[in-house]
């Protein structure tokens, strides 16, 4: 049996038009989250392979190869439950208490996460996280779907800046579509990931 499994989506592939054509989250779900949750069952039976026949000649890019997998399935898999055809606004309670906290106001935390996934340089993501040690929220702009990470941190609202997100609809136009991500962000998901969060 496989480790991990490509979850449903919260709503069918239609369900976030106009702002994503379902064309675009049927090929992104199907297709690019698919690959991730295959790449990272399939490098977990190439390590168990490796340790069992005590060649680890190939380890050190079978690692990279688990980071990368493993990252994105994690990552594809919040972002279907942070969005949602009736997201929106802004959030109250606890987590619109912490982002005013940590980061100033609502507006200066929406500018922040929104210029880390319009500038990331390649492919990646904007992400919300919290950050245990210190407990408080972060924004972090990740490359790829594994690097520039503080380790430790928990994402909460992820924003996927690579172009198979978007390219389709938005073209080369990526702030256009990280403005229109706004309008999807399910705050109660967000709100439920921080306070998981606080208490692990
Ligand atoms: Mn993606």
């Amino acid at each position: 049996m496989s480790t991990y499994q490509l979850p449903d989506l919260p709503d069918d592939y239609a369900a976030l038009e106009p702002a994503i054509t379902g064309e675009i989250l049927e090929l992104h779900h199907s297709k690019h989250h698919a690959t991730y949750v295959k790449g990272a069952n399939d490098t977990l039976d190439k390590l168990d392979e490796a340790r069992s026949k005590e060649q680890f000649g190939a380890l050190v890019g079978l690692e990279k190869t688990l980071a990368f997998n493993l990252s994105g399935h994690v990552l594809h898999s919040i972002f279907w439950n942070n969005l949602s055809p009736d997201g929106g606004d802004r959030p109250d309670g606890e987590l619109g208490s912490a982002i005013d906290e940590h980061f100033g106001s609502f507006d200066a935390f929406r500018k922040q996460l929104t210029t880390a996934t319009a500038t990331v340089q390649g492919s990646g993501w904007g992400v919300l996280a919290w950050e245990p040690l210190g407990k408080r929220l972060i924004v972090e702009q990740v490359y790829d779907h594994h690097g520039n990470v503080g380790i430790g941190s928990t994402p909460l609202l992820v924003f996927d800046a690579w172009e198979h997100a978007y390219y389709l609809q938005y073209r080369n136009v990526r702030p256009d579509y990280v403005e229109k991500l706004w309008d999807l962000v399910n705050w109660n998901d967000v709100a439920a990931r921080l306070t998981a969060a606080k208490n692990a």
